[in-house]
């Protein structure tokens, strides 16, 4: 934008005025930019489109959760989720149209890769969810906490979420806090470490088995880098002194879900400055899978717990409108 701006002759703080409006101010049309010349305005919108995906279906939750079914340009479909917590507001975006990893309990992963997202598609999700709580008299203000955790794995596109991220936490930009900006994935080796040098946002690493063969059995595509290396990685991820790692795990019934797995995740994590996040299964369109029996669960939480890690059992939220954690599907 800085060139684009230059070659028209125009100062360089020009380019943070036409930043500032798309991102902050979540202009949709040239003709709102009143610090910009009309000649200008009317120059931008003979050349460019101010463009985000198009809400084409909206579906809410018995709890609040809102689910956007976004469509891009090319035809293809999204997926987003804004997630109503006490006083504030998480959105969950996707990074690519399905996810090539494969995970036998997602939804996502069952209908395969279709394509990277573009920086714009990333961040402007973000848009669309303000511009969506406005229409239905909500404080957009209030959504705070963003993570990338919706279709796709974010570092297997790192060069376009990285840009999106900044999009996101720039101060001229959607100026939201890298402490409450969480990239979720399943651990992509190289990209994990560029990510932690980033310091764009928090890490979330899903892990959902404490060994390789489980975990290979489970998420195909993660399990090219072992779960051993994979964890050495995360010993050394740069963190700030009272920064911790998330690891994101997810109860299946008699698969990963019995006392000794626990110990061996206590084992395997103990060198890890991290909280686990429980989270029994969404049921899916994956057949053979089911949540655990809550007295299951908590057993697992205890065994955790008393090992000294710090747990949390997640709630799953929107559950009933297929909103809630590897339940996001989105067909062309
Ligand atoms: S759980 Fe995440 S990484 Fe695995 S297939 Fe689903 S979207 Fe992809």
């Amino acid at each position: 934008m800085q060139n684009l701006l230059k070659e028209r002759g125009e100062p360089a703080y020009r380019a943070d005025q036409l930043w500032q409006w798309i991102w902050q101010k979540k202009a949709g049309d040239f003709q709102e930019m009143t610090n910009i010349s009309k000649a200008l305005r009317s120059s931008l919108q003979q050349e460019f489109v101010l463009q985000r995906p198009a809400v084409v279906q909206k579906k809410e939750s018995i709890d609040g959760t809102v689910k956007l079914l976004l469509g891009l340009n090319d035809g293809f479909f999204i997926e987003t989720v804004i997630i109503p917590e006490k006083d504030y507001y998480t959105q969950c975006i996707s990074t690519q149209v399905g996810c090539p990893m494969g995970c036998v309990f997602c939804s996502t992963g069952c209908m395969g890769f279709k394509r990277n997202l573009t920086p714009g598609e990333i961040a402007s999700q973000v848009l669309v969810a303000c511009r969506h709580l406005e229409d239905t008299g909500l404080d957009s203000t209030r959504l705070t906490n963003v993570v990338l955790m919706g279709m796709g794995e974010p570092l297997l596109n790192w060069d376009a979420v990285k840009k999106a991220m900044y999009m996101m936490t720039d101060s001229l930009g959607l100026g939201i806090s890298r402490r409450r900006l969480t990239l979720s994935t399943v651990g992509v080796r190289d990209r994990l470490q560029e990510f932690g040098s980033s310091r764009l946002g928090m890490l979330a690493v899903s892990l959902h088995a404490p060994d390789q063969d489980l975990r290979r059995r489970l998420m195909p595509g993660a399990a090219t880098w072992d779960i051993k290396d994979l964890v050495r990685a995360l010993e050394q991820y740069p963190l700030a002194p009272r920064e911790r790692i998330t690891i994101e795990y997810v109860l299946l019934k008699d698969i990963n879900d019995s006392p000794a797995q626990a110990r061996a995740l206590v084992r395997l994590l103990s060198r890890v400055k991290c909280k686990v996040n429980l989270l029994a299964y969404n049921p899916g369109e994956q057949e053979g899978y089911q949540p655990p029996q809550e007295k299951t669960i908590l057993t697992f939480e205890e065994v955790l717990r008393s090992k000294g890690l710090t747990v949390t059992l997640r709630k799953s939220k929107g559950q009933d409108i297929s909103a809630a954690c590897g339940q996001l599907i989105a067909d062309s």
